[in-house]
C-alpha cells in the first residue's frame, strides 16, 4: 500500500474541508442577516442558515476523520481497521481514505447504529 498516496489525499481533503467548513459558516451567517433584514421574514432565512449550518457540521464530522487518520499515518496504523487490526480493502481506502474500519466491522457498525435508532 502506498501510505504517501493516501497522506496526500488525506492533506488535501483536511486544506478543501476547513476552507468549505469557513466559507459555509460565513455564507450561512451573512443569508441570515441579509434575508432578514430585506424580507421581514426571519424563518425562511432561518431554515437555509440552518441547513447549511448541518452541512457545515457534516464536513466537520469528516474533517475529524480525515485528522484522525493522519495521526494513524504518523503512528504507521493507518490501513488497518481500529477493531480487529486487521487490513482495510485498498477499494475502500481509495473511495473513503479516512476510514478507520474495514468493510466487515463498517457494516457491522452501520447495523448496530440503526438499531439503537429508538422506535416510536
Ligand atoms: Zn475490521
Amino acid at each position: 500500500m502506498n501510505i504517501q498516496h493516501y497522506k496526500q489525499r488525506l492533506l488535501d481533503l483536511e486544506k478543501t474541508l476547513s476552507a468549505r467548513i469557513r466559507q459555509e459558516a460565513d455564507h450561512g451567517r451573512g443569508e441570515f442577516i441579509d434575508s432578514a433584514h430585506d424580507v421581514g421574514d426571519a424563518s425562511v432565512a432561518d431554515e437555509v442558515a440552518s441547513e447549511e449550518f448541518t452541512e457545515a457540521e457534516h464536513n466537520a464530522d469528516v474533517l475529524q476523520q480525515v485528522r484522525d487518520a493522519l495521526g494513524r499515518v504518523e503512528d504507521g496504523t493507518f490501513g488497518t481497521c481500529i477493531v480487529d487490526g486487521g487490513p482495510i480493502e485498498e477499494q475502500r481506502l481509495e473511495a473513503v481514505p479516512w476510514t478507520p474500519h474495514c468493510l466487515k466491522h463498517a457494516q457491522r457498525l452501520e447495523v448496530e447504529a440503526s438499531s439503537r435508532t429508538p422506535t416510536l
